[in-house]
């Protein structure tokens, strides 16, 4: 049997969430866990919490005791939409859970994740981190009725139900219809998606083939537990096994796990975002076995390398310092002051209460955001050549507010380095970076972004060091945002302008010929 029963008592309006300092929108976060004896709610809030940063607009979990799945989601951050009270009679013993930053489909109640289905005497939970890229030419094969499904996840949830009723009926009741569907679903499947599933008595998790989004499987004493990210399991208290692989499908039920592959192999393509890397991904995450923190601190060194802070021969005399924009350019900076010798400090701190779901989503608004976020330190900031190192830049409106900023505190130059190269293409795989034309350097030079910006220099680093920074090899990565090579075609038929508005795009070398890019997922 399985019931449903949906939190949806409170759903206040909350604003959508923009990134924060001209940062891309983060991409979702899953965790499952599958552990007789634990008490899988509070695990899943936990992990939930780990992966916070990965999506503020709504948190939910479905947990089964082998016989009811109970969903409770709500708008909001985990600590919102969840409570002793609310998980306390959360019983069972496998879960999965999702926090939600929406590409597609309103943020609203009814769109957070997990989604629930039922399927004749069965259920579905969803939670999904990623987006597709052809999910108009899947809603048309199936014949799904406009207005039916509200997001790509929905999309996903609709069509293995369908699949789990023709498994039911085949009468071939051995528990694994939810595996069965997924084969007949997931190589219909493009784009991006890392997913966490489950029915009454397993959780599964899936990496598309491409394996744009991370998704790492951990041990409890007692259990299996998946999640977006390896913090996730360190919350918990799982060990860390292994990365799912590219295509690959995990079950956890009773006897185990068992490792599938429901992907033609010729599919298989590893392209891991390489903004996980460079500001997604938590510090303390591990990515192709990098840890992510090192990376970034040597992604810094390198640009220190590349771009070094020239001498002021005419006043010799006047400080030079690093600082980072906190928080995502501390390690870049700590690395671009290691390298470079010059003095490390800090010349803006973030008010840390602000959540992200504050900034709303208009410029205007945007460039409110940043003086109520970062607030300069004036003393280690007057008369100082600075160099101001971050990780990215986006839209660049909060970026020019904050030299702006810093120029008023008496910042004698101001010298912005970033730890990756000009982000140019609309990301069509479960990053929110608006559309073409909202990206400051996608028709501008470096020197027009520097004026732009107000600084007295610009340095972008490079994508060959930025991949040398990873220590992994670059065939492995998306860089579709930074080079426009599309690795997955999108149909031309999605909807137009959400993320990829341009027409253009060049062709991955080797790879799938890529389309134009259009519809994000969820
Ligand atoms: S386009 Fe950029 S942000 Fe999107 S998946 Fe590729 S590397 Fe990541």
């Amino acid at each position: 049997m399985a019931t449903y029963c949906g939190n949806a008592v409170s759903a206040p309006a909350v604003p959508v969430s923009s990134a924060p300092v001209d940062k891309p929108g983060e991409a979702c976060g899953v965790f499952g866990v599958y552990a007789p004896g634990h008490s899988v709610a509070h695990l899943t809030f936990l992990g939930l919490y780990a992966l916070q940063h990965r999506g503020q607009e709504s948190a939910g979990m479905a947990v089964s005791d082998g016989d009811t799945i109970t969903v409770v989601k709500d708008m909001g951050l985990v600590s919102h939409a969840f409570d002793e009270r609310k998980l306390a009679p959360l019983q069972g013993h496998l879960a999965v859970g999702h926090v939600r930053y929406s590409t597609t489909g309103a943020s609203n109640w009814g769109n957070a994740q997990p989604i629930y289905r039922g399927a004749g005497d069965a259920g579905i939970a969803l939670g999904h981190n990623g987006n597709l890229v052809n999910t108009a030419e899947l809603a048309a094969e199936a014949g799904v009725l406009p207005g039916t499904v509200t997001s790509d996840s929905d999309l996903v949830a609709e069509l293995l139900q369908e699949a789990m009723v023709v498994e039911a009926a085949r009468a071939r009741s051995d528990g694994r219809e939810l595996e069965r569907a997924l084969y007949q679903v997931l190589p219909r499947l493009r784009g991006a998606f890392s997913f966490v599933l489950m029915d009454d008595s397993h959780v599964v998790g899936v990496r598309d083939p491409n394996g744009f989004r991370p998704l790492c499987l951990g041990r409890l004493d007692n259990g299996w537990v998946l999640a977006s990210e390896t913090p996730a399991l360190d919350i918990v208290g799982a060990h860390f096994i292994r990365e799912l692989d590219p295509g690959e499908m995990v079950v956890i039920d009773a006897s185990g796990t068992r490792s599938l592959r429901p992907f033609p192999p010729e599919r298989v393509d590893p392209k891991l975002c390489l903004f996980e890397f460079v500001y997604f991904a938590r510090p303390d995450s591990r990515l192709y076995g990098q840890t992510v923190h090192s990376a970034r601190q040597r992604m810094g060194e390198l640009l220190a390398d590349q771009a070094p802070l020239l001498a002021d021969i005419f006043r010799p005399e006047r400080p030079s310092m690093v600082m980072p924009v906190p928080e995502s350019g501390i390690p870049a900076a700590e690395g671009y002051a290691r390298h470079s010798g010059i003095p490390f400090g800090h010349g803006l701190v973030k008010n840390r209460y602000i959540g992200r779901t504050f900034i709303a989503p208009g410029q205007e608004q945007r460039s409110q955001g940043v003086r109520m976020k970062l607030n300069p330190i004036r003393e280690n900031i007057a008369g100082k050549r600075l160099v101001v190192v971050d990780d990215s830049i986006v839209r660049g409106t909060t970026t020019r507010a904050m030299v702006a900023m810093l120029r008023e505190a008496g910042a004698a130059e101001i010298h912005l380095r970033i730890s990756s190269p000009p982000y140019r293409w609309p990301c069509c795989y479960g990053m929110d970076t608006g559309s073409r034309a909202e990206l400051l350097a996608a028709d501008l030079t470096v020197t027009e972004v520097r004026d732009y910006l107000g600084c007295d220099t610009l340095a972008y680093l490079e994508l060959d060091r930025l991949v040398a920074a990873t220590e992994v090899a670059a065939s492995g990565f998306c860089t579709a945002c930074l080079t426009g090579r599309y690795p997955v075609a999108v149909s031309p038929d999605e909807e137009p302008g959400s993320c990829c508005s341009s027409p253009v795009v060049v062709p991955e070398p080797g790879g799938q010929p890529a389309g134009a890019p259009t519809l994000p997922g969820g």
